[in-house]
């Protein structure tokens, strides 16, 4: 015998009629939702309690047929469970199942159903007692989420750390490549590598920044307002200018109510909002409107992010914070989200996102509001580098004009060639700062630096070195600080100044003058 589908003729019952004993209470008033439906699965009976769990009214649902409400997925066990129960070969069966809820949102629920028989056997309706389940699923899904993105997390930190360590090598032999170089050609090719090189080392430190769970921030009082707006300005040619270039118009909306204050850190809250913008610009192909709300819940700022775009189907919403997770290729990192779950959990805030296909997609954050004393200034502003006299030996003459040139333009800048020419030039108080390279024909750099420093007992010398060398090696002595040949960026070396410049001033202060 075939399973039977709903419609099918010839099967009709009348319901049967509506008591006034304690079942009649039981099936209205109990613990579960209960239903009678007929062989042809439509409801004739339902309580008042199944509506509820359903969003429909008595009258709506007994027009419908279970599989009509039930989830795709789930209607093909359901139907055949309750035709082997209608032809006894089954007495009942549980099932956990979804329903489509009036308002299109999901129900979970536990099902026991079982059958109806008249005198002699043949079955009359199926009884089926539903319970709601899906706080209790949705629980255990985020604890299983949970598990897992932290799995993904420690994974990912793993291979952030070994494709570092890969990296170093790879982008120090191709900054060396540029250094040496004299075909324009391999100098271009160089530049490639390099390039690539540097957006490798970006992702990395991002995904490091996802995943990273110690808390290493401090965190301030970040005005939410001020950060949104500058936010949604700077990103403007994201928004505005690229989209209206394929010609589709993005509008953004702000709805601002005045709020607290959240516990966090500006550079933070501003790359959440630009990774939540920037899917939401994304999601919106054909244009549309993006509304960025702000709203004081007490303890709490609620922050939205809403999007009139694409949207997610549910498999794609249940695992968009995982690292590298994305549906964008080619162009994807799949980091933004991971990203911002991992800046809001690290502030102890919530994040939650609602969405359904064609339907857009709502983001929302709950941060908890700063609680501390109120404080003007958030950060100090960054010390400028004082102007500083300084002396770069390196017997590579490229490498020494390459630092010569990256500095000259805030410093006083000379240059030796060797050891020996360093301090044929050398008198106390003439440099505040020394670069100087370990392995020199002739005079080691690390001899150099001792002579220095017992001519100048204030000077701060820097070892420029291209090997990593192992900690406490003797010939690291005489020197205040290491550079990593190559660099990552110009900022390192500037960063470098600052802090040599800032131990020679305290040197100054403490000697005796
Ligand atoms: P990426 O943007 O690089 O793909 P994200 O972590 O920022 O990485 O996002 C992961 C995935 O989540 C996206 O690829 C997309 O499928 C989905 N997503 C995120 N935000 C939205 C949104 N506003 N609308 C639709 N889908 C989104
Ligand atoms: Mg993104």
């Amino acid at each position: 015998m075939e399973d039977s589908k709903p419609g099918s003729p010839g099967r009709k019952r009348n319901p049967p009629e509506r008591g006034e004993g304690p079942f009649q209470k039981i099936f209205e008033e109990g613990p579960l939702g209960m239903a009678l439906v007929d062989l042809d699965f439509r409801f004739i009976r339902v309580s008042s309690r199944l509506c509820d769990m359903l969003g429909y009214s008595e009258q709506e649902l007994l027009n419908l047929t279970f599989p009509e409400i039930t989830h795709p997925d789930d209607v093909e066990k359901d139907v055949h469970l309750a035709n082997q129960v209608f032809r006894g070969e089954i007495p009942h069966y549980r099932i956990e199942k979804r329903y489509i809820r009036k308002d299109q949102s999901m129900v979970w629920v536990a099902l026991t159903a079982s059958v109806i028989r008249d005198g002699k056997g043949a079955a009359l309706y199926g009884l089926a007692m539903v319970e709601d389940i899906t706080d209790h699923r949705n629980a255990g899904q985020e604890q299983v989420r949970l598990e897992r993105l932290r799995a993904l997390g420690e994974m990912a930190q793993g291979v952030a750390h070994n494709f570092n360590n890969m990296l170093v090598s790879v982008l120090g032999y191709a900054q060396l490549i540029q250094l040496r170089a004299t075909d324009p050609v391999l100098t271009q090719y160089a530049d490639q590598i390099v390039d690539g090189a540097l957006r490798a080392k970006a992702m990395v430190e991002r995904l490091n920044q996802s995943v990273r769970e110690e808390e290493k921030d401090t965190l301030y009082p970040v005005p939410v307002q001020e950060v949104v707006q500058d936010v949604v300005e700077t990103v403007r040619p994201r928004w505005k200018d690229e989209p209206e270039a394929r010609g589709v118009s993005i509008e953004v909306k702000t709805e601002l109510e005045p709020v607290p204050a959240v516990r966090g850190t500006h550079a933070g809250l501003r790359d959440v909002l630009r990774n939540l913008l920037f899917n939401a610009v994304d999601a919106l192909r054909e244009g549309g409107a993006i509304v960025i709300g702000a709203r004081n819940r007490g303890e709490v700022v609620e922050l939205t992010v809403r999007d009139t775009g694409v949207g997610m189907d549910e498999e794609t919403r249940r695992r968009i914070f995982e690292p590298f997770f994305t549906t964008k290729a080619d162009v994807g990192t799949g980091l933004g989200l991971s990203t911002v779950y991992g800046t809001v959990s690290r502030w102890g805030g919530k994040i939650e996102v609602q969405s359904a296909r064609g339907k857009g997609t709502t983001v929302t954050l709950r941060l908890p509001a700063w609680a501390g004393p109120v404080l003007v200034e958030e950060k100090p502003a960054p010390a400028l580098v004082p102007h500083s006299s300084i002396l770069i030996v390196d017997d590579d003459q490229t490498v020494c004009q390459f630092f010569a040139g990256l500095l000259s333009s805030d410093h006083s800048v000379e240059t030796a060639y060797s050891g020996e020419a360093a301090l044929d030039r050398f008198s106390p108080g003439m440099y505040e700062i020394a670069f100087v390279d370990l392995g020199m024909p002739g005079m080691p750099g690390n001899e150099l630096a001792r002579k220095m420093k017992e001519l100048d007992s204030e000077i701060v010398v820097v070892l420029i070195t291209g090997w990593d060398l192992v900690e406490g090696d003797p010939r690291m002595a005489p020197f205040d600080f290491r550079l990593k040949k190559p660099l990552s960026t110009v900022r390192d070396l500037a960063g470098m100044v600052a802090e040599a410049a800032a131990l020679h001033r305290q040197r100054k202060g403490d000697s005796p003058a």
